[in-house]
């Protein structure tokens, strides 16, 4: 499971004088990312950073064959254009036709990577020939000529492959869908076939994955069904025996566990046997020490319509020391939150344990992790590992600073944020605002309070998780602009919280509703929460004036005139739904949800949509990687080095031309 960035955050301190958006076509901008504190890394886990980042970059053609069996024809074709062309290249349809191949590059492939609608090209069939006509054939070879009917009719044929992923109830979703994880199979066939694999290994407590790890095939003669799996000497084994091979120097570089946890990685990939792959997966969840770590295999199943068969993925990092100590700190400080906290002591947990979530830096992304790249990973998948071994959770932290970098002079700030000294605050500590109130919400927030006797939990119904989020996020913002995080040492000062403050009552009361479609009301859970509590904060404060809404040059604006009072307010909130939790009163929790947090005031609703599309923000990110080089002498390395590539065409074609194995067709 991976979870995404929300695409409406900005706020964040300027620094440096590069760019952070290196490119930007379409809805897509694509963002470079950091990797601070590698250089401080001993050789010995900067070397294994180095080796699993090459086997992070040699599965990426993996992904474009499992998403479409005419990715790779597609992209090596546009590809060899990209690099022979000699023609004008200044040309409406040439610049078309450059756009389309980034597309295909950011999405792996020639379907969007969230739509999965397949891209619908802005030069005509005509233009393409014509240029390919300008180039020397054996620059394409043979393989790439024979197909060259076949690449057209992909990029053209509105009917050949017109979605990745079909999810329409009704329809047959294998035969409709353009991935390539079922040949020739239809959905009743291969259901059948699972079903049946299913009933063989009835009753196993620890059932394997089936199907994950390989293509099922019908012979178009016999129509028996078979399984192509991808492993050595299988179904991939090009790309995959080149991971391997930077696994195995990963591997002599580690040390235990770590050590035997990538030879069963490795195992996994020799003999494509899913026992073995639960075996690493139980062995990578246990080990939490090991600094350097890494995400590489079939992961993910939301690109399959049945959700068995898992997209190849990777991703290299390191615990971000800096960033786990604040949440230590706050784990450490568990019990003192709880005891000093707002809510009836009735309802405060006698003894509680903080959860101290790890935050990592990324040095490598790769296959569905990149270009566009989850801000939190949490896995295992599997069911039965996860309730026996438990799963390990992550947030990206130099992924989101990224993000915010990149969303910094974006405009949205000008346009939303009324007072100067608020835009300044924001800009200065809106990250670290945003940072320790999902660590306050993640750590502390969820697990605090407890239930009155004979309540069981439940109570609230379909109110209940909005509620949760509502006391999780109130427990967070009460203790943001507590004394005790100056104290603590987790913040210079409170400017921190007001930042934090002023930031939640924009977005809970205005800019969310860019997201929601027009006529719509707010339905998911958490933008519902943001808005319960900034609604009834508002109301309750409206004789002090806490919060205000202006209206100049014809623009509205929600300013605070009152931080401590608004500390105050969510207090006083904090303490209401937790009793209303703690006594499983349904009714009260109903009426707040109802009365503060659904309905959307429609011309406000149209001005914030407005304003915001009016800023020609791009929905969609992803990130360009650094390189890394050995440094060696006499044949030993001695250091590894890192170095931050600006172009990504240039990375595209960079991993096309040294990391693609792969034939074609598979
Ligand atoms: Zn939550």
């Amino acid at each position: 499971m991976s979870f995404s960035a929300i695409m409406l955050a900005s706020c964040a301190a300027p620094q440096g004088d590069e760019p952070w958006i290196v490119d930007r076509f379409d809805d897509v901008k694509v963002i470079r990312y950091e990797v601070p504190g590698f250089e401080r890394l001993p050789l010995e886990e900067k070397e294994l950073v180095y080796y699993l980042a090459q086997a992070a970059k040699c599965g990426r053609d993996i992904l474009f064959d499992q998403n479409c069996p005419a990715n790779l024809p597609v992209r090596r074709t546009l590809e060899t254009l990209y690099e022979n062309y000699a023609g004008d290249r200044t040309t409406a349809e040439w610049l078309a036709l450059e756009k389309y191949l980034k597309k295909v590059w950011f999405a792996n492939g020639i379907h969007h990577h969230y739509s999965n609608d397949k891209f619908v090209p802005e030069f005509t069939e005509q233009y393409l020939l014509s240029v390919i006509e300008t180039i020397p054939e054996e620059k394409f070879g043979d393989e790439l000529n024979a197909l060259r009917g076949e690449v057209c009719t992909a990029i053209f044929d509105p009917a050949a492959y017109p979605t990745r992923l079909n999810q329409r109830a009704g329809d047959d979703l294998l035969l409709t869908s353009s991935s390539n994880y079922y040949r020739g199979v239809s959905q009743a066939e291969a259901e059948k076939f699972y079903a049946a694999m299913a009933a063989a290994d009835a009753g196993n407590p620890e059932p394997a994955s089936y199907g994950l790890n390989s293509q099922l095939v019908k012979d178009p003669l016999s129509g028996r069904l078979y399984e192509r799996t991808w492993k050595v000497g299988g179904m991939y084994s090009p790309a995959i025996e080149r991971i391997v091979g930077w696994l195995e120097k990963a591997q002599a570089a580690a040390a235990e566990p770590q050590k035997s946890t990538i030879g069963a990685l490795i195992e996994y990939y020799r003999t494509g046997d899913l026992k073995k792959f639960d075996e690493y997966n139980i062995r990578w969840v246990k080990d939490t020490l090991s600094n350097v770590d890494f995400v590489n295999g079939f992961i993910e199943d939301y690109g399959d319509p049945l959700g068995r068969k898992a997209s190849w993925e990777a991703n290299v990092n390191f615990m971000d020391s800096a960033a786990c100590r604040r949440t230590a700190v706050i784990s450490e400080n568990a019990q003192w939150f709880e005891d000093h906290s707002p809510v009836n002591p009735a309802y405060r947990k006698k003894q509680v344990r903080g959860v101290s979530a790890k935050v990592i830096t990324v040095a490598m992304l790769g296959g569905d992790c990149y270009p566009a790249t989850p801000i939190g990973i949490n896995l295992p998948n599997a069911d039965w590992i996860r309730k026996e071994y438990g799963s390990k959770s992550v947030t990206i932290d130099n992924i989101t600073y990224a993000y915010d970098m990149a969303a910094h002079g974006n405009g949205f700030n000008e346009e939303f944020v009324l007072r100067a000294d608020d835009r300044e605050r924001m800009d200065r500590y809106g990250k670290l605002a945003d940072d320790l109130h999902t660590d306050l919400h993640e750590c502390l927030g969820h697990g605090s309070g407890q239930l009155a006797p004979g309540v069981a939990g439940g109570e609230l119904k379909s109110y209940g998780s909005t509620l949760e989020e509502t006391r999780a996020d109130l427990f967070g913002l009460y203790y943001l602009g507590d004394p005790k995080m100056v104290e603590l040492g987790l913040v210079p000062s409170l400017d921190v919280a007001w930042a934090g403050y002023a930031k939640y009552v924009l977005n809970g009361m205005m800019t969310q509703l860019a997201r929601i479609e027009p006529g719509k009301n707010v339905e998911e859970a958490h933008m519902r929460n943001r808005k319960l509590i900034c609604e009834w904060s508002y109301e309750r404060g409206k004789a002090d004036n806490v919060i205000e809404w202006k209206v100049e040059g014809g623009k509205r604006y929600v300013v605070v005139n009152d931080f401590p009072k608004l500390r105050a307010l969510f207090g006083e909130m904090l303490r209401e739904i937790q009793r209303i939790k703690s006594e499983g009163d349904y009714e009260a929790g109903r009426a707040l949800v109802e009365r503060y947090a659904v309905a959307v005031d429609p011309a406000l609703h149209a001005e914030v949509r407005d304003r915001y599309y009016a800023l020609g923000i791009e929905p969609y990110g992803g990130f360009l990687n650094p390189d890394y080089e050995l440094v060696e002498r006499d044949g030993k390395v001695v250091d590894v080095k890192i170095v931050y590539p600006t172009d990504y065409a240039a990375q595209m074609m960079d991993y096309s031309r040294n990391y693609s194995f792969l034939p074609l067709k598979n």
